[in-house]
């Protein structure tokens, strides 16, 4: 990887805290990668599985990898594929997702200790009653949920939303009350790009919540040109110094169509290593803030996965059924 084309958050970000180990890649680790690499493409022959991996995850991840995305993107793959066995490289909700889409087959999540702040700030039990508060004073109300949320949370709503399409799916609503869960920052974005009453909940990803404005500028004043690209799980005083608020799949067809050579990548760090692979000719900035979550999943975990069969994702249907009427709504609707 050319050093000129991914500056470290230390260089820029000096406030930045990294919340897990960069990876090492010494020879040594790479002959382990490459053994590692080897079986596992040998057990996805032999179980007919495919891995699925999420724009986060590490660079060794992507070599295994059949499909690399966002977490809808993913889960709808998954219901396209050949393949008995979806391996999940993401955090819990994304391989529930492909559960919820995918009920036929089986769905290995490699560490059950993969979770997610954001999905973890609503229950639907809290939510439930939030929403039959505010019906009393709303009674035209829906509730809206980000795809960061668990099977149950989703089987409550009216509909699920991504970051990419939330204002559009809000605006088609027939209602001028919305509850939007779990992330405050998402709602205040959409809050800003409609008319309609957001109501939004106190969650947020801990990841890019801690980001500020200071050290967008702190940035900006040495790379003059830099566009700059957040992610609308920011908080909203970050978003407003921002060339484009996108989703990952967004940030990387802007890159790739932009003229401009220098971003700055404003979400978890292990896009930007994406966005390298992808587009090497062009210079990519780094926030340096890793998911400790997503960073949970590793290449040795994977091949445990493969060969344990471990761990497989499980649904009460209902609540399967509830979760897909609400992913079914936004695609009818988007
Ligand atoms: S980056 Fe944030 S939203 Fe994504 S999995 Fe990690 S904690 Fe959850």
């Amino acid at each position: 990887m050319p050093e000129n084309q991914q500056r470290s958050g230390e260089e820029l970000f000096r406030d930045f805290a990294p919340l897990g180990s960069p990876a090492v890649y010494t020879r040594d680790r790479c002959d382990e990668i490459s053994d590692t690499v080897a079986r596992i493409r040998e057990l996805k022959r032999e179980r007919r599985a495919v891995i699925l991996a999420h724009n986060y995850q590490r660079p060794e991840i992507f070599e295994v990898a059949d499909f690399v995305g966002d977490s809808l993107e993913l889960a709808r793959k998954g219901t396209t594929v050949d393949a008995d066995v979806i391996v999940f490289c993401g955090v819990h909700f994304m391989a529930e997702t492909a559960k919820i889409l995918s009920p036929e087959r089986t769905v290995l999540l490699p560490d059950l200790r993969a979770g997610c702040s954001l999905a973890e700030s609503v229950d639907a039990d809290s939510l439930e009653e939030r929403r039959d508060e505010l019906k009393a004073v709303y009674p035209d109300l829906q509730v809206a949920c980000y795809v960061n949320t668990t099977a149950e949370v989703k089987a409550v709503c009216d509909v699920c939303v991504t970051s990419s399409n939330a204002t559009d799916i809000v605006e088609k609503l027939p209602t001028n009350n919305v509850l939007f869960v779990p992330d405050e920052n998402l709602a205040r974005h959409v809050q800003e790009n409609t008319k309609k009453n957001i109501i939004a909940w106190d969650g947020n990803c801990y990841v890019h919540h801690q980001i500020t404005p200071e050290q967008i500028e702190r940035v900006r004043k040495h790379l003059p040109r830099v566009k700059v690209l957040a992610h609308p799980e920011c908080r909203q005083d970050v978003l407003d110094l921002a060339d484009a608020v996108l989703s990952t799949s967004g940030m990387i067809g802007y890159a790739r169509e932009s003229d401009a050579q220098e971003f700055l990548v404003v979400t978890e760090c292990g896009l930007s290593d994406r966005l390298l692979l992808e587009l090497p000719e062009k210079t990519f900035y780094k926030s340096c803030k890793l998911c400790a979550y997503m960073k949970m999943i590793t290449l040795e975990g994977t091949l445990r996965s493969l060969e344990e069969m471990s761990h497989p994702i499980e649904l009460d249907e209902d609540v399967r059924a509830g979760a897909e009427r609400s992913l079914k709504r936004m695609l009818e609707l988007s």
